[in-house]
């Protein structure tokens, strides 16, 4: 498999750490809100790598961050009277509720900023024994960009241009040795939430966080970090000299980065109105849709969201479940018996579509291809699966595009189509049969969606429901 690296600025071959095992760390959102439809592109793209790495046999040990400490996070509980935990607690709740939505699979650990701070005190601690920290007198702690003479090997920058270009917007009053230098450990600002250190009472810079939790979760070197391209730099930048000036190993063998969405060919920003939460998409359309659409473009190239594309995606997607919905039904109704030799023949001459789909996933996660290959399947499918056939070879050719939707994480199974609103529908009609004292009806009701996975409990409040 090849992918491409933003170190190298080239597609290498993929050669694990350790044979069948994949480290990857991909950095998560600040969560002081809602996340936005900008957000879900890395969570959905590197899900749909991870999925693909399992899918090829690889055990993927897969983690990911929440910033639940930073300046939006203070202002925001700030304006409202409440505690910055309240608001982190508050957003990584809903964030995995989106990302459920999204189908995006829960990471092998979420690890939070706030429960590493003594791990980023000890390495603060390493950097400033080793050289390459120094503690103002105010009590920050900075890199000595200096001294690491890799800085800049990431993102193609040189030391002397960045420090050239820092001259002119340093602030004053700044203690900092050089203008490149960044933040290990900040003093606290009243009202701040603050962590005792040797240094002074404060919090960690944010590039500390991702550091330590990598090196805690996956070890000193990893296989692969990720995150959207506007963390090259500084963010990543700034690991890889903390990481590597702290163990003396390399960091990450291979960067990968997506590209940016943009709306109706904007940059995406609330004062512009051209803004979107992954919630508001989400009353709107079974959040599949933007699943499906993200994954119909490369994850480097920059990515135009806007109402006609979103159209377009949906209705591309109701050609697959429309497809899988017809071989469900044939299936169901089909004859039982082992497949013909035409079956055989014909069920093998459908693997070329598979093939396909891996080559695409196999050269730098190319989903644009992959998404192409599925509708070649199904076409195919479309073409040769009628009532005639078996009920095995109808389940194969099931079982093919399944097995490739489930891949992208697109899931083709009935109940996967039902929308929220479409369960509630249902448990509103039920209430009211129970009322009517039509108990047949209301238990039918509950039956048909165990049925599809959905269990319903009474409750004091009303009835609840949740996905199994
Ligand atoms: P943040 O919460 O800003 O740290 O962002 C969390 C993740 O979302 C990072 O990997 C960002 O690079 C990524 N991200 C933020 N905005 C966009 C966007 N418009 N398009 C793609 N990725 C984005
Ligand atoms: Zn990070």
């Amino acid at each position: 498999m090849k992918i491409y690296n933003t170190m190298t600025r080239q597609k290498e071959e993929f050669v694990p750490l350790t044979e069948g095992k994949l480290l990857m760390y991909v950095c998560g959102p600040t969560v002081y809100n809602y996340i936005h439809i900008g957000n879900a592109r890395p969570m959905i793209v590197f899900d749909t790598f991870r999925r693909y790495m399992e899918y090829k046999g690889y055990e993927v040990n897969y983690v990911s961050n929440f910033t639940d400490v930073d300046d939006k996070i203070i202002q925001k509980a700030a304006q409202e009277g409440v505690d910055a935990s309240v608001v982190s607690a508050r957003y990584i709740t809903e964030c995995k509720k989106d990302m459920e939505d999204l189908n995006v699979m829960p990471a092998t650990v979420h690890p939070l900023a706030t429960e590493e701070i003594d791990g980023m005190i000890e390495m603060t601690g390493q950097l400033i024994d080793k050289g390459y920290a120094y503690v103002a007198e105010d009590g920050t702690v900075y890199f000595r960009t200096g001294k690491f003479k890799d800085y800049g090997k990431l993102s193609h920058k040189n030391l002397e241009d960045l420090q050239a270009g820092h001259r002119d917007i340093q602030v004053t009053g700044e203690l900092k040795e050089s203008p490149s230098d960044f933040v290990l450990w900040k003093p606290k600002k009243e009202g701040e939430p603050f962590w005792n250190s040797p240094w002074c009472e404060g919090r960690p810079g944010w590039h500390m966080e991702c550091s330590v939790m990598s090196k805690k979760y996956l070890g000193e070197t990893i296989d692969i970090h990720a995150g959207g391209e506007d963390l090259i730099f500084p963010h990543h930048e700034n690991e890889i000299a903390q990481s590597e000036a702290a163990s003396g190993r390399p960091f990450a063998r291979y960067w990968m980065h997506n590209g940016f969405l943009n709306i109706d060919n904007h940059k995406m920003s609330k004062s512009a109105g051209n803004f979107f939460t992954v919630r508001e998409i989400g009353e709107k359309y079974d959040l599949q849709v933007l699943r499906f659409f993200m994954l119909s473009a490369h994850y480097r190239s920059p990515l135009n969201f806007s109402a006609e594309l979103m159209e377009a995606a949906k209705s591309s997607l109701e050609r697959i479940l429309t497809a899988a919905d017809n071989l469900t039904r044939l299936r169901d109704a089909a004859r039982a018996g082992a497949m013909t030799d035409e079956e055989t023949k014909l069920y093998e001459a459908a693997d070329v579509f598979r093939q396909k789909f891996g080559q695409a996933m196999d050269d730098d996660c190319n989903t644009a291809d992959a998404v192409a290959a599925v509708f070649e399947l199904v076409k195919y499918i479309n073409l040769n699966a009628s009532a005639e056939h078996t009920k095995e070879y109808l389940q194969k050719l099931y079982d093919c595009l399944h097995t490739l939707c489930g891949v992208l994480g697109i899931r083709i199974e009935r109940e996967a189509q039902l929308l929220d609103a479409d369960i509630e529908k249902l448990i509103e009609e039920r209430t009211a049969a129970r009322k009517n004292k039509d108990f047949a009806r209301a238990d039918q009701i509950r039956d048909e969606l165990a049925g599809l996975g959905i269990l319903l409990k009474d409750t004091r409040e009303g009835v609840t429901w949740k996905r199994v």
